[in-house]
């Protein structure tokens, strides 16, 4: 774009510079690209960037939806027919392929040494109406790895294995990250029975996935099993497009608490109640709820709060509301950060009551703990950005990973590429096919880097 501005600006001018002009834009669109690389000694890409986005492109005609994007939810006829295709993509790289109890697909590649696994993947499940990335960058990036391995008859020490672990988005059955959490053990046969609108039960939708339900707990990876595991994966949020940074090195998937606050006042007549002898619920959880957002503002750092709804009752136009019922949920990398900030918000709810002539009770609601990424391997992601002169930034997940599951029982860490304006569970969301690549290659270096470093006596 800009060359070409630039010679039509030349060629208005004078005939010399017309030529000037031309030649310019010659050496900028053939030119440097093809000399370029070797003039600065750019490094050598082993994935095949063509083949990973034809293989991406594929696995988006399963469940494509009207909007561009796929509707491929977890346990579903769509999801079963891309397994079928993602089972034969691991096949033709020479993968030795098993399905463990819980659905989670593995492709195995043998090591030259007797040591544990280093497991690498992510899962190709949908939310409804979502996009063509989230999940299947990592997933097809891991197939592509091992395919560039096989390219290269690249030897490891360590055994490599792909997975696909099964419903990460939970559409299904509300259970997310669903494959990797009987993996790491934290969901066992207590959901079998759970039933879906359509009133298959989570067994029946094994059973339908060739599985034995009743096998299910054989699906638990022991510790020490795994060397490590890495995950690709788009960023979902806006911080490495924004900054046009290409790789972000993530330092672990943040921990969400959440509460149920319910304000107690009284309802009464909205015309005879004047207003200094209100009780008015609302009015107080309105307050409340930008106590929230303020706490949340006064800290720096990536912490989010948000409270999702408000509920009024008895929700008459002509009634003053006595009874007001919010959620309060709060996500950051520190479960210290989280409870500081619980603690300051409670301390203004119990002022605003006084004020306000109300009460407010809040019920803690479930909870997940953050999870770290391990700093030798997040070290290892680092440097194989580095190797390839790409930028990297440290940044929390701040949505839900199967990482985070997988590091209760090994060693984890993710590398995210940029989600455009930070779009994602959208048909709108998008990685260009270079980012992909970046990070597939960075996904390539780190599992060599790692296979060096893990494990050594
Ligand atoms: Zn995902």
């Amino acid at each position: 774009m800009t060359a070409r501005h630039h010679g039509s600006t030349l060629k208005n001018s004078c005939r010399t510079c017309s030529l000037l002009g031309l030649a310019i834009l010659w050496m900028v669109a053939f030119a440097a690209p093809t000399l370029w690389p070797q003039a600065t000694g750019s490094p050598k890409f082993h994935v095949d960037s063509n083949r990973l986005q034809g293989t991406l492109e594929k696995l988006s005609e399963f469940g494509r939806n009207p909007e561009g994007g796929v509707t491929r939810t977890g346990f579903s006829e769509t999801d079963m027919a891309a397994r079928e295709y993602v089972i034969g993509l691991m096949k033709q790289a020479a993968l030795e392929v098993r399905v463990d109890p819980a659905g989670n697909i593995f492709g195995l590649r043998a090591g030259s040494e007797k040591l544990p696994k280093l497991l690498f993947g992510s899962h190709i499940d949908s939310v409804l109406h979502g996009g063509n990335f989230d999940g299947d960058v990592g997933s097809m990036g891991a197939i592509e790895v091992m395919r560039a391995l096989n390219d290269g008859s690249v030897k490891t020490r360590h055994p490599l294995e792909v997975v696909i672990w099964t419903n990460e988005e939970g559409n299904h059955f509300g259970v997310g990250t669903l494959g990797s959490g009987m993996a790491a053990g934290t969901l066992g046969p207590e959901i079998l029975d759970r039933k879906d609108g359509q009133g298959l039960t989570l067994a029946d939708w094994l059973r339908r996935y060739g599985q034995d339900p009743s096998h299910l707990t054989d699906a638990r990876i022991p510790r020490g099993a795994l060397a490590a595991f890495l995950e690709l994966h788009i960023e979902q949020g806006a911080h490495l497009d924004e900054s046009k940074i290409p790789i972000g090195v993530v330092q672990g998937i943040v921990g969400i608490k959440r509460w149920q606050c319910v304000v107690t006042g009284f309802a009464n007549h909205a015309g005879t109640t004047p207003m200094n002898r209100r009780k008015d619920a609302l009015a107080a959880a309105s307050r409340e709820l930008l106590v929230v957002r303020e706490v949340v503002r006064a800290e720096t750092g990536h912490q989010v709060g948000t409270v999702g709804y408000l509920r009024a009752e008895p929700g008459a136009v002509n009634v003053i509301p006595g009874r007001a019922e919010f959620p309060v949920e709060l996500r950051d990398l520190e479960a210290s950060k989280i409870d500081r900030m619980w603690e300051r918000m409670k301390v203004r709810f119990t002022q605003i009551d006084k004020e306000e002539n109300v009460e407010t009770r809040c019920t803690a609601l479930d909870k997940s703990d953050p999870a770290h990424a391990d700093p030798a391997l997040q070290a290892a992601v680092r440097d194989a950005a580095k190797s390839l002169g790409l930028a990297t930034m440290d940044l929390p997940s701040e949505a839900g990973q199967d990482s985070q599951e997988i590091a209760k029982i090994a060693p984890m860490a993710m590398i995210f590429v940029p989600s455009r304006d930070g779009i994602s569970h959208s048909p709108k969301e998008f990685t260009s096919w270079q980012d992909v690549a970046n990070g597939t290659e960075v996904l390539y270096r780190a599992v060599l880097l790692l296979d060096d470093r893990l494990n050594r006596k």
